[in-house]
């Protein structure tokens, strides 16, 4: 496989399966890896993570995000209810500790979609925790989908890239790096890396 692997086990030493974080730039096909890799295996459990972005067309509240109001979002972090937090591009994004916690608890494979700063917060905490990274095959094709995505406003998608700079240098961080050129054998790398296939 194309996996640039930094190594590690699948397991933790008694046995669960570890919590595995996929990060990478936006629009290098994250959510599109995922959701292919969840219809073929839906037990692999993704986190559903509360932001204060606005919803695009089509996404709905508890499936894609919890989508809530800042204020909302400052009580979960007040009361310490997220397993980690971070600010993206003028939004704040978050993944709801117990869920986690209580899933990786009954043996079940995790999955957290998350940035980068998300997934360093997730390194400190967690240190068994599997980070993979997924990259684009180039940089133009990395504009291409973000901006063929649709989804955002030209100011958007150039605050999005620049974050996707210092997210791109970040790479080396990560226990494995996949290259996003097919989303069906990148799903398969994905299943594997989480033992599963
Ligand atoms: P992310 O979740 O990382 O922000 P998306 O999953 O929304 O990215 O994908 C961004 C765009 O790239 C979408 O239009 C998606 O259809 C497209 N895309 C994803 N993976 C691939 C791929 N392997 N080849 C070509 N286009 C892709
Ligand atoms: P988008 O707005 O495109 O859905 O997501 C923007 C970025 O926020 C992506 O890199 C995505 O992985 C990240 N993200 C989504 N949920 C969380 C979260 O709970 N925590 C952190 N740190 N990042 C998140």
């Amino acid at each position: 496989m194309s996996a640039a692997s930094r190594g590690k086990p699948h397991s933790t030493s008694d046995g669960r399966p570890r919590l595995t974080v996929l990060s990478g730039p936006s629009g290098v096909g994250k959510s599109t890896v995922v959701a292919h890799l969840r219809k073929a295996h839906p037990e692999v459990w993704l986190s559903v993570s509360a932001t204060t972005r606005k919803p695009r067309p089509g996404e709905r509240h508890g499936v894609q995000y919890y989508f809530v109001q800042d204020e909302e979002f400052d009580k979960h972090v007040a009361n310490g209810e997220l397993l980690e937090w971070a600010e993206f591009a003028g939004n704040r994004y978050g993944t709801p500790r117990r869920a986690v916690l209580e899933r990786l608890e009954a043996g079940e494979p995790v999955l957290l979609e998350i940035d980068l700063q998300g997934a360093r917060l997730v390194r400190q905490s967690m240190p068994d925790a599997q980070l993979v990274f997924l990259a684009p095959p180039g940089w133009d094709e990395l504009v291409r989908r973000l901006t063929g995505r649709g989804t955002e406003k030209p100011e958007v998608i150039e605050r999005r890239l620049k974050a996707a700079r210092t997210e791109l240098a970040a790479e080396s961080e990560f226990d494995t790096t996949l290259v996003n050129t097919s989303v069906e054998k990148v799903s398969a790398e994905l299943l594997a890396l989480m033992g599963i296939s």
